[in-house]
């Protein structure tokens, strides 16, 4: 692709244009997942023109860019107060660090938490199985094998009687304000409780809502507590590429104070080159995303932020009506944040293919695989965005419903059913792969297919470590180098 003179600034701009015609539009408020859009006019060109002022800065050594530092603590401010920290509150000693995303912001709150107990062999982290998948991507972070942590993914059943379980070996207890996938927020309170008084660390992931819902809170919604006002709370992440509507890049690990944070760093000094000192996962890192969000943040305001937060709402409230009003449908939990998500009542009423017809009526929802005793589910991120489009849902939901209805649910021929539920990980062989991708039209080249119900229903079919496998695959297969 690097021609050998060089192509004209004007000709690759008008290529990325259009690969990016392909995308799911980010704009426009039919989009439930994946992007987070505030539809606020001007901000995606503040945002890019904050981006590009500091893209080449480099956030590695603060004392080179003092920018930087100036800008990641006035949003680590921003955070610690919006979350029940900083001057005047029970937390006054709040301190934080800005990272690349919600994953990382997980990965070093078990680290700092594995960190803090080098004396344990085999640290544990407790997390609810509502917890986000990135929790699990923490122990092989770092560290010898040794001392990596095992997770303890539980159901949480919102209020089990035995959780979180005590081990002498546990490091952190760790719930949602809210999930993910149901937007339900855990009983923060009483797990934050029971860790403080096992003298464990206690993690509230707020990636996802932990900018909406102290707005939720003050325009009436009953929010339970779940900031550093409880006890116990040790840290809490909070993605600002989420419902801060900050560009991607850019999310905010918090801790009550200095001493929990302090085994976060990543120090050495033991090589050539200069002492190295992480606050995070990377050494270089652009300006760019943390100049964007502290624009973002700036511009929109604490009343810009009242005013979506309140749009957002009118708009679950309108989504979550129009799922009632559907025969066959069923929310999975009554709405407490910014996510709608449904079920089917009638096993006729194929979701995968739902949310096909729902694409072909350019509404573009996330299909949820069924998981433990929960059934398949459609999950849909609300943002500001949707609320003007909101009342065009209803009756395309009714169409699509009854479009799947009439198709009738997906039936996979026998022998992909026979697959999906016998065949182990561990037998999955190229062969076997590449004919099953090309059956299903994924094959290398092809793209994805529009309609998905049928690769939805066999990884529904096939049991959780299957379902990586296979994905893992279909995947690789995607990603190949072109020439
Ligand atoms: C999005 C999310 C994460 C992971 O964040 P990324 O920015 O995608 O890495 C973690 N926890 C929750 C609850 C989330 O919604």
């Amino acid at each position: 692709m690097t021609d050998e003179d060089g192509v004209p600034a004007e000709q690759v701009l008008a290529e990325i244009r259009e690969l990016r015609a392909l995308d799911r539009p980010t704009h426009g408020g039919r989009l439930f997942a994946y992007v987070y859009d505030p539809a606020v006019p001007g901000l995606d060109e503040l945002a890019a023109a904050a981006h590009a002022g500091s893209a080449h800065v480099n956030g590695l050594d603060p004392t080179a860019f003092p920018s930087l530092l100036a800008m990641e603590n006035a949003l680590v401010g921003a955070a610690a107060r919006l979350l029940g920290g900083g001057p005047g509150t029970t937390a006054p000693e709040v301190v934080g660090s800005v990272t690349s995303g919600g994953t990382e912001s997980l990965i070093l709150a078990v680290k700092a938490a594995r960190d803090a107990r080098p004396e344990l062999t085999a640290p544990r982290i407790v997390v609810p199985a509502s917890g986000h998948a990135a929790f699990a991507k923490a122990p092989t972070c770092s560290g010898s094998p040794s001392t990596r942590c095992r997770s303890t993914r539980r159901r949480c059943a919102r209020r089990p009687p035995t959780w979180p379980p005590r081990s002498p070996e546990t490091v952190l207890v760790a719930c949602s304000a809210p999930s993910y996938a149901h937007g339900v927020v855990d009983p923060v309170a009483e797990i934050a409780a029971a860790a403080a008084a096992a003298g464990v660390r206690c993690h509230v992931d707020a990636c996802f809502g932990g900018w909406t819902l102290p707005y939720l809170r003050r325009l009436g919604v009953p929010v339970p507590p779940f900031d550093f006002a409880v006890d116990g709370v040790t840290s809490i992440s909070v993605d600002l590429h989420k419902y801060a509507y900050a560009p991607k890049g850019v999310s905010v690990l918090l801790h009550r104070d200095p001493a929990l944070r302090a085994p976060q760093y990543f120090a050495y000094a033991d090589w050539p080159g200069y002492t190295m000192v992480n606050p995070v996962l990377a050494s270089t890192r652009s300006g760019g995303p943390i100049a964007a969000a502290y624009a973002t943040l700036r511009h929109l305001g604490d009343a810009g932020y009242l005013r979506l937060a309140a749009a957002t709402r009118d708009a679950v409230t309108a989504l979550a009506d129009a799922v009632r009003g559907v025969d066959g449908l069923r929310l999975m939990a009554e709405p407490e944040s910014t996510v709608v998500c449904f079920t089917a009542t009638d096993p006729e009423l194929d979701l995968f293919v739902l949310v096909d017809e729902l694409t072909a009526r350019g509404w573009h929802t996330q299909p949820q695989l069924r998981y433990a005793d929960l059934p398949p589910s459609v999950h849909l991120t609300v943002t500001a965005s949707v609320a003007p489009r909101v009342a065009e849902f209803g009756p395309d939901l009714t169409a699509a419903v009854a479009a799947t209805r009439a198709a009738g649910p997906v039936r996979l021929p026998a022998e992909l059913h026979a697959l999906a539920t016998a065949l182990t990980p561990q037998a999955l062989t190229p062969e076997l792969v590449a004919g099953l991708a090309a059956g299903l039209g994924l094959a290398g080249g092809q793209g994805v297919p529009e309609r998905m119900a049928v690769v939805n229903t066999l990884l529904d079919a096939a049991p959780p470590a299957l379902r990586e496998r296979l994905l893992v695959e279909f995947v690789s297969l995607l990603q190949r180098p072109t020439y």
